[in-house]
């Protein structure tokens, strides 16, 4: 099962510490975590093994909906920051768009990011 992770850069530091709080489950054997660019630095530091694609503003939210939209990644825990502005919205909300697509789990927030690892 492959998981995205992107966090905007308000929202890093919650992102790692919510790694970190669920850790063994990430780390089955079965799971492997995919990343926008600056977010896959954030958690390869914090000691999780992950596949960073592009930055956001520069693609990697796309590249991310890429894989989605071909049934290569199958959860999104996207923890967006409400309170800032981002040059690449319209890639945000394809990636939104593209999981209501095709069904795929997408948590915003920390808070519906936990219900769905619990669910793992
Ligand atoms: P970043 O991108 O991990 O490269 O900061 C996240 C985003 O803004 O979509």
């Amino acid at each position: 099962m492959e998981i995205a992770i992107i966090a905007h850069d308000g929202k890093k530091a919650e992102m790692v510490q919510f790694l970190n709080e669920n850790r063994e489950v990430l780390e089955q054997k079965q799971i492997s975590l995919i990343s926008t660019g600056t977010t896959g630095q954030k958690v390869e530091k914090a000691g999780f093994e992950v596949t960073p694609y592009l930055s956001g503003p520069l693609g990697g939210d796309a590249q991310i909906a890429a894989r989605v939209a071909e049934g290569l990644c199958h959860m999104v825990l996207f923890f967006r920051d409400p309170l800032e502005k981002h040059p690449h919205e319209p890639d945000i909300f394809m990636l939104m768009r593209i999981c209501d697509v095709h069904d795929v789990p997408l948590a915003t927030n920390p808070a519906t990011a936990a219900l769905l690892i619990k669910g793992l």
